[in-house]
């Protein structure tokens, strides 16, 4: 999921990302597949140069120099000459973006993409004035997009227009916004998020979301259906009958669950603007904890995913936290009272109140969120 919101280089703007549902049509998506082919041969053309000048020469080839080559490399490649400059530019700028990770120590060494992984462009200077100049800008023929929610085109700045894995294009707009409207935004309807183990997620508006109940029962069947799966013989028909029973009672309580899941993060999206959750470090904590399986089946980290990129398309936020301390400190002095796992309440000796532990934590998780959001470190829908 990419970045909704990132800060631009002057300290009161911020960019905002919104996302559309595109739907071409037939010609323009062979076009655009075809830009995305001449795109991933350029990077990976770009990426294979800088490796090799500098394995032979120990030279370091720049972003600068490789955009300067470009006309000389048209000349060369005239499938090039379909896609549009600027565009091509973004390509090359990617191959360094990913160099810069890697001398930073934030990523590995930049690989090669494959087709399949290469899978959006982007216009990195859009000036629009009205939507219809999108269409002009892009180059391409008329893309239908689906406007879920309206937008101001004359601060449009990069537009990226993206394939998902399952084949659906949409359309990512970024909009220029002044921190201050986005504090005022976010403080109107913000609620931090406690993900639980006796309650799936508790509010800092004080609503709950019970672990569904209904998911139990299944999850017993498909225990014993396995236990007679065990039993059968190997190679038997009977096997491969009780092997497919299984599979089918699998896909059942998947689904139910992603189901539940996508209802609770629709909800949140709905209900609120800014939405906090803790940076959980779910693979640390079932490794090390006895509650694994029911951390698994609370599907928390899903429903982190869900809100995230539901909220990406609804314009709306998703911060997270530092986990820190945020069961521990009291929501309303800031005293640190220590609890056990088996403490459901939060009493604090120092200003005498007295809460739910769940509530408590996730008014701290909004604090910390809306302090992320002042503190302009609000880089954070990544999963
Ligand atoms: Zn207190």
């Amino acid at each position: 999921m990419e970045e909704a919101i990132s800060r631009t280089k002057k300290e009161t703007k911020f960019l905002l990302t919104y996302k559309f549902r595109a739907y071409p049509s037939v010609l323009l998506e062979y076009r655009m597949e075809n830009w995305l082919y001449v795109l991933c041969n350029l990077y990976n053309h770009a990426l294979e140069e800088r490796k090799r000048t500098w394995k032979e020469e120990k030279k370091t080839i720049t972003y600068s120099h490789q955009q300067n080559s470009l006309p000389e490399l048209k000349k060369k490649d005239p499938t090039l000459k379909l896609v549009h400059s600027q565009v091509l530019q973004d390509c090359l700028r990617r191959v360094d973006n990913a160099f810069w990770k890697f001398f930073r120590k934030e990523a590995k060494y930049p690989k090669k993409k494959k087709l399949s992984e290469y899978n959006s462009f982007t216009f990195p200077q859009v000036w629009m004035k009205q939507k219809d100049r999108l269409v002009e800008v892009i180059k391409l023929e008329k893309i239908k997009i689906r406007l879920h929610r309206e937008i101001d085109w004359t601060r449009a700045r990069t537009v990226t227009i993206k394939r998902e894995p399952s084949g659906k294009w949409y359309v990512c707009i970024t909009v220029e916004v002044e921190l201050d409207e986005i504090l005022k935004e976010a403080q109107e309807k913000a609620v931090g998020i406690d993900l639980g183990v006796k309650n799936l997620a508790t509010t800092s508006e004080g609503e709950f979301v019970e672990h569904p109940k209904f998911l139990q029962r299944p999850e017993r069947r498909l225990k014993r259906e396995q236990k007679k799966l065990s039993r059968k013989e190997k190679g038997s028909n009977n096997r491969e009958r009780q092997r497919k029973r299984v599979a089918k009672i699998h896909e059942e309580v998947k689904n139910a669950r992603r189901d539940f899941l996508h209802k609770v993060s629709r909800y949140l999206v709905n209900n609120y603007d800014h939405i906090s959750f803790e940076n959980l470090n779910i693979k640390g904590l079932v490794q090390s904890s006895s509650l694994a399986k029911l951390i698994l089946d609370a599907g928390w980290g899903t429903l982190i995913t869900f809100a995230t990129y539901k909220a990406v398309m609804a314009g709306a936020r998703v911060v997270r936290v530092d986990p820190s301390y945020t069961t521990q400190d009291c929501s309303v002095c800031g005293f640190r009272v220590p609890k056990t796992l088996a403490e459901r309440l939060h009493e604090c000796p120092e200003c005498g109140a007295v809460m739910d532990r769940d509530y408590n934590a996730s008014v701290n998780i909004l604090q910390k969120g809306l302090a992320r959001l002042k503190g302009g470190r609000v880089g954070a829908t990544r999963t």
